[in-house]
């Protein structure tokens, strides 16, 4: 077998015999994971049957931040110019044109990609993967092959879960798929979810002009969040317009010419369930494993009742010559920890021994105004872990000199640290700067850091960083701002 490393110049792709890696999807979790191999001196061949980059790159995190940032430059003219003597009033806006961005920026990050494959001399085989066997993918589609490998990581992703008797049509009714090509903004979008992806869209249609609800069948938005923290999410949206119904469950959805009629029930008893209106809906409840077409019943692979994919703490599957990443494994579904279980899998399953992924230290982030990011325990979890001992540290943007220099003091850093040393457990952030604000934490998690430490860490005046100093202060029972 030739084992080409990345020493390799010869700048020949041998496309015959057998790989040390086939790569089922080229998303985050599968590009990162053939790019590590590949430096780690491995033959690996990636087969995709879209365009590299997966979800993240071409339907997910990157076009919608995209877009958001189109809807914070929106909001910052609109509501806060004013304190900075800039007058808005006369503002004309194109949404069109933001989704022209948007995609720019996809098609630019998707060839990055593949150059990216190319450099680290990775065969991309554009064609649907399916297994044929423990050790071998049948290619169809754009390519007819059977690609042989030693090991084989499915990285599959996953894709939109849509109600039973919903019909997405890219019209009225849409999932996160179709509506980041949709170039105009209805005078009103109903939005079914409040989990990240409903509220990413809720807020930038509404700063783009929609009159938006958002109904969610649970009792908070963001499910699965820091309750204080989905406070603070729920009143900023309500201040900005953006009417929120909890407790409301999705029951059916008529489409007729110019609206669609949404009927929903109240999930508290008692209450009566009504029909709201709109000129588009956009379904976002959640997302499937794209498990189904790859062959994994027949190469005896198991899946979990929900349909992803079950694997170890290697991130082995029950066949020990498949490992599986990313959406296709389930947990939290984000691109970062596809990426990490993509460079974990490749390095475990080729003998460089390392710890698994500690998936309590992988961040969670949604990128509304204002920002909310996590990592680790949530507060409930902390207490249950350490009890009533546990170091709670808080600190409000209102007493951030840089935030209120923004004009964005809304929200607050909340450090939880165990009790005995003073080590940092979790994180949770809502406000201006959270989702670049949590690597700080990321970090001190990964060094076992305590709140003592950051505290001993000089932080730069003015910066929204400061906050976590404060917060680790007041974890300590020594702050000083607040
Ligand atoms: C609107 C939206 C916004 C998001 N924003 C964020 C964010 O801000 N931050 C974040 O961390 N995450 C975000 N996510 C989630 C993130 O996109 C996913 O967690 C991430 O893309 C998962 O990576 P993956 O590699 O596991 O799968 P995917 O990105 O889904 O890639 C899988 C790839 O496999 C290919 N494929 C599937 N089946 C086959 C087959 N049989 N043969 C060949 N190829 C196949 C697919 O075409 C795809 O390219 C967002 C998601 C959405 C929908």
């Amino acid at each position: 077998m030739t084992t080409k490393g990345r020493d390799d110049t010869s700048g020949r792709h041998d496309t015959s015999g057998r790989y040390d890696l086939a790569v089922v999807g080229a998303g985050p979790g599968g590009y990162v994971a053939a790019i590590r191999a590949a430096q780690l001196g491995k033959r690996v061949a990636v087969i995709e049957r879209d365009r590299p980059g997966g979800v993240c790159l071409n339907w997910g995190c990157i076009p919608s931040k995209a877009l958001l940032t189109g809807a914070e430059l929106v909001e910052n003219l609109r509501s806060h110019g004013d304190s900075f003597g800039v007058e808005a009033g006369g503002l004309r806006l194109d949404y069109g044109k933001a989704i022209d961005h948007s995609r720019r920026t996809s098609d630019r990050l998707c060839k990055g990609v593949q150059s990216l494959l190319k450099k680290n001399r990775i065969e991309l085989i554009q064609g649907s993967g399916r297994l044929a066997g423990p050790n071998a993918v049948a290619v169809t589609g754009a390519t007819e092959r059977l690609v042989e490998a030693e090991r084989v990581l499915l990285a599959a992703g996953s894709t939109e879960f849509v109600p039973p008797g919903v019909t997405v049509d890219g019209e009225r009714v849409f999932t996160s798929r179709e509506i980041l090509e949709s170039k105009t903004i209805p005078e009103r979008l109903l939005v079914i979810g409040a989990g990240a992806v409903g509220l990413e869209f809720a807020y930038v249609y509404a700063m783009y002009g929609s009159r938006v609800t958002v109904i969610e069948m649970l009792d908070q938005v963001i499910p699965g969040a820091d309750p204080e923290v989905a406070a603070v999410v729920q009143r900023e949206f309500r201040r900005k317009g953006i009417e929120i119904r909890l407790g409301t469950r999705f029951e059916e959805m008529k489409v007729s010419n110019g609206s669609v009629r949404v009927s929903v029930s109240r999930t508290k008893e008692g209450e009566a369930g009504e029909e709201l209106e709109a000129n588009q809906v956009l379904v976002a409840i959640g997302r499937r494993a794209l498990s189904a077409d790859l062959g994994l019943e027949e190469a005896g692979v198991t899946i979990d009742a929900r349909g992803f994919v079950s694997v170890d703490d290697r991130l082995t599957t029950n066949v020990p010559s498949v490992s599986a990443i990313g959406d296709l494994v389930g947990g939290p579904l984000l691109a970062h920890k596809a990426s990490e279980e993509g460079v974990a899998a490749v390095e475990l399953m080729f003998g460089h021994e390392r710890p698994p992924l500690d998936h309590r230290k992988i961040p969670a982030c949604i990128y509304t105004q204002p920002q909310v990011a996590w990592i680790g325990l949530t507060e409930a979890e902390a207490r249950a872990a350490h009890g009533d001992d546990l170091r709670v540290g808080k600190f409000p943007f209102t007493a951030s000199g840089k935030a209120l220099a923004a004009a964005h003091s809304a929200g607050f850093v909340k450090i939880l640290a165990e009790p005995r040393y003073g080590e940092i457990v979790g994180a949770h952030v809502v406000g201006y700067g959270a989702t670049e604000l949590i690597a700080e934490i990321g970090l001190a998690m990964t060094l076992e850091a305590t709140t003592a430490e950051i505290a001993a860490t000089s932080h730069a005046h003015p910066t929204l960083a400061e906050a976590i100093l404060e917060a680790s202060l007041a974890a300590e029972g020594r702050s000083i701002n607040f």
